[in-house]
């Protein structure tokens, strides 16, 4: 463990930047709704007939309104495994999950998860009702008002003109987005990620990681967002969970509203990369 992490990042002490002042002023804003989502000594476990595998072990973190918190961590390290547990998917073994200081006891329309794959959404359907049947079933909306929700947020995410063409005729990125889309048009109180950029090319990628943070400026959601990419976490987060390999336990938690897409290449945003590489890292090969 790092005995203060936040002090890895001295630069966060002083918001003298007024490029970030903005958006810390917007994330107070934001916030002032308080604490949304506490995690406590979480652990998860999957049970298989031979053996029990813990996922993640006595994780404690706080999601604060309007954050874009960030889950880090390799590969295995349990990350699809917490989102899936916030989401209400898995029981946990032990610990809690409140949200709005409710115990956490199943899914709810309050979190929803948008995911990796480009094939989450059902395929018959067009665009529009993609968006617009989740929130007549769970939202109880009536078709028009359905409707005129669904283009609003398709519009939110540039895809206005495809409001009527089928999901197969769309690229990756643009699924992603009706993915998105969807998922905000639910408003839920946390917008749980899993990756959902990760199998895009690099150009995509970036252009949908400038996307969600011009969308979460319009719209001012909170965002629990997974990735395994520091430079992801760096860009999109405001606030990271650093997590060690499996079982993932919390090695740090870090600031980063000081960076954003302008970011890339500058020599302070790589020596975060570097310093937080390390933290993931180093230790653990040193224990190896
Ligand atoms: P990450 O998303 O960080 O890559 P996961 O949450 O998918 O990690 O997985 C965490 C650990 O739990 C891994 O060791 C993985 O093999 C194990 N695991 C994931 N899903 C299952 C499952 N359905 N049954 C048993 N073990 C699983
Ligand atoms: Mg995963």
């Amino acid at each position: 463990m790092v005995a203060n992490p936040k002090l890895l990042f001295p630069h966060d002490a002083a918001q003298s930047n007024p490029a970030t002042t903005v958006a810390t002023a917007a994330a107070t804003a934001a916030s002032t709704s308080g604490k949304l989502l506490t995690v406590e000594n979480l652990s998860l476990e999957y049970r298989t007939r031979e053996r029990i595998v813990r996922a993640t072990h006595d994780i404690s973190f706080d999601v604060y309104g309007g954050d874009r918190f960030v889950l880090l961590g390799p590969s295995g390290c349990g990350k699809s495994t917490l989102l899936k547990a916030v989401a209400g998917f898995i029981e946990p073994s032990a610990g809690s999950i409140s949200l709005d200081g409710q115990r956490v006891r199943g899914p709810g329309a309050d979190r929803i998860v948008v995911f990796q794959e480009f094939d989450q959404l059902p395929p018959w359907k067009t665009v529009v009702q993609n968006i617009a049947f989740p929130l007549r079933v769970a939202k109880k909306l009536s078709k028009a008002q359905a409707h005129e929700r669904a283009l609003y947020y398709l519009d939110k995410v540039g895809l206005a003109a495809f409001a009527n063409a089928y999901p197969h005729t769309l690229s990756g990125g643009m699924k992603q987005r009706v993915a998105i889309a969807r998922a905000l048009a639910m408003q839920p109180r946390v917008l749980l990620m899993d990756e959902p950029f990760a199998a895009l090319d690099a150009l995509t990628r970036r252009k949908m990681q400038e996307e969600l943070l011009r969308l979460w400026e319009e719209v001012r959601f909170t965002l629990l967002f997974v990735t395994h990419s520091i430079e992801e976490a760096l860009v999109v987060g405001n606030r990271i969970l650093l997590l060690s390999p499996h079982p993932g336990r919390v090695r740090a938690e870090l600031n980063s509203h000081q960076y954003s897409q302008d970011s890339f290449g500058r020599a302070d945003f790589q020596r975060s990369v570097a310093r937080i590489h390390h933290l993931l890292f180093e230790p653990t090969e040193a224990v190896q």
